[in-house]
């Protein structure tokens, strides 16, 4: 049966690493790196997420800085908001919580962001950057993936590498990070046709749908690499994953839990995109 990948442990060493950093920072007289947090309306998974993003800045020392703003909240006031925020020296990231009320545009929001503030990492320039191998903030989710492969010692090179979901948060440049990390990519979606088809093939399987149950723990080569990313909750009230966990485990080398697994290596590189916002920052302080 797989070994356990334990997202909660390296997310805890992550997190660790980045609080020296910052300790680091401060012996140097450096500024602590600064997170302003968006969230527009009271959706109740939201404000739950923008909480722990809170806390998680808080004990890794960094300052955090809030922005609950109304529902009726409109474009030109939030644009204006991100304006104030890519101005403020203290601010090294900006993250506007997803998903935005029907009447914002999140994609002209997100576009509004200045990419070296861009710590989410869906603003195109830094999307651009990954697609070219040159990446530059990289979207937490597939960025925490990579550690978490990592943290297996496989070696990931030459792997078959079969993506489930294609959204522009996690399927998309999570098949850029594994190109890049040299895999070989493919990619299915809601219109792929042979689903267990391209998993009996796949070194690394990467599902992120939202679909409990959706990925058979049968259709898991022997020996492969499970990464859950879906989170789901049931009627009653457990949290499961997109993949058929037992069957899963009994077949596969590797597997993420949900929760405990993607989840908290989400928020952990969030915190390294902050960090390293904050480095990039000072340099270009020191050259401006
Ligand atoms: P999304 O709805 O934006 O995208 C879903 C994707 O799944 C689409 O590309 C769609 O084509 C594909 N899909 C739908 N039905 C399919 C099917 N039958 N077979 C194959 N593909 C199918 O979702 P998202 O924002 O990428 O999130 C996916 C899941 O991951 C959700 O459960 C979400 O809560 C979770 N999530 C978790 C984290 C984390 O940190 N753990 C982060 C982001 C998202």
């Amino acid at each position: 049966s797989a070994n356990i990948i334990d997202g909660k442990q390296i997310a805890e060493n992550v997190r660790n690493n980045v609080a020296s950093a910052v300790e680091k920072r401060k012996a140097e007289g450096l500024r602590v790196p600064g997170l302003a947090v968006v969230l527009v309306g009271n959706d109740p998974a939201s404000e739950v997420y923008v909480r722990n993003k809170k806390m998680d800045c808080e004990k890794a020392g960094f300052r955090s800085f809030s922005y609950d703003l109304k529902a009726d909240t409109t474009q030109e006031q939030l644009l204006k908001l991100v304006d104030e925020l890519n101005e403020k020296p203290e601010v090294d990231g900006i993250l506007v919580q997803l998903p935005l009320p029907e009447h914002l545009d999140a994609n002209l929001i997100l576009e509004r962001i200045k990419p070296h503030k861009d710590v989410d990492g869906f603003h195109p320039y830094n999307l651009g950057r990954l697609a070219q191998r040159l990446p530059a903030l990289r979207p937490c989710t597939p960025k925490g993936i990579i550690t978490l492969l990592e943290s297996t010692g496989e070696k990931i090179r030459g792997m078959n590498a079969t993506i489930v979901g294609a959204s522009n948060i996690v399927g998309r440049p999570m098949a850029m990070e594994l190109l890049l990390a040299g895999c070989t990519v493919t990619v299915t979606h809601r219109f792929t046709q042979d689903l267990p088809g391209t998993l009996a093939n796949a070194d690394i399987v990467v599902v992120a749908v939202g679909k409990p149950g959706l990925v058979k723990g049968e259709w898991i080569k022997e020996g492969a690499i499970v990464i859950d990313v879906g989170i789901n909750r049931l009627e009653n009230g457990k949290l499961v994953g997109d993949v058929d966990y037992d069957i899963a485990a009994e077949r596969a080398g590797w597997i993420t839990p949900v929760p405990g697994g993607v989840g908290p290596m989400t928020r952990a590189a969030l915190l390294e995109n902050t960090l390293q916002a904050a480095e990039n920052h000072d340099i270009s302080l020191n050259q401006g």
